[in-house]
């Protein structure tokens, strides 16, 4: 049995998809903590904890949307499998088309799922339930 919460680094540059994933994050019923940041430069700071995220959660996962600034969602991917600290983290990509181009771009480089963002609030809830179902309590996490 887990008995600290499930950290989660949200990789998202819209503040509303952002929202509502933390939303529906919060009504999780595993127990997580959802960290946020708004870029590819970001995420990869803070998961190697170099500043200003000296102080960074060891992350469990990763909720990683592929349309970013500065350094794009597929380059984050890369660099976590090339990385040998971060490569066995659990990545989820997020993007809001099923464009057939990141699809197999992201299975090729070791991504762990897909979470489509669908438009409406009740689906993208519901697909973040979903993930929750999945990947926070049915699937061991490297480290458990
Ligand atoms: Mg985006």
């Amino acid at each position: 049995m887990r008995t600290r919460a499930v950290e989660i680094l949200l990789v998202e540059d819209s503040p509303g998809d952002a929202r509502l994933a933390i939303e529906a994050l919060k009504d999780a019923r595993i127990l997580n903590t959802v960290h946020h940041v708004i870029d590819g430069v970001e995420a990869l700071a803070f998961l190697r904890r170099q500043p200003p995220f000296a102080d960074a959660a060891p992350i469990d996962i990763v909720l990683l949307d592929l349309n970013l600034p500065r350094v794009s969602g597929r380059e984050v991917l890369t660099a976590i499998r090339a990385d040998h600290d971060l490569r066995k983290l659990p990545v989820i990509a997020l993007t809001t088309s099923a464009a057939r181009g990141d699809v197999d771009y992201c299975y090729a480089n070791g991504v762990n799922a897909f979470i489509t963002k669908p438009v409406e609030f009740d689906q993208f809830y519901a697909a973040v339930q979903s993930f929750e179902n999945f990947w926070l309590a049915v699937v061991a996490l490297p480290g458990d």
